[in-house]
């Protein structure tokens, strides 16, 4: 059973931060190997994190997330 996009942004801090349990980071890496716009929403909130030093994953406003999301509309299938 492989996850959403929805779902996988939803743990994208907790990925960062290595607080998953291992079935749910298998089921992350696998959808991760799947989606090549999920690789590159990892790639950026790994380096906005990287950039902003202190800023801890959890600190990402809703409105990063959302504007993240709505990347994933342009390029996911109609
Ligand atoms: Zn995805």
């Amino acid at each position: 059973m492989s996850m959403t996009c929805e779902q996988f942004v939803e743990l994208v801090t907790e990925y960062l931060e290595d607080a998953m349990d291992a079935d749910t980071r298998q089921r992350f890496e696998e959808h991760l190997a799947l989606c090549p716009g999920c690789v590159i929403y990892v790639d950026q909130i790994r380096e906005i994190v990287r950039q902003a030093g202190q800023l801890q994953p959890e600190d990402l406003s809703a409105q990063a997330r959302d504007q993240l999301l709505r990347v994933f509309d342009d390029w996911r299938p109609k």
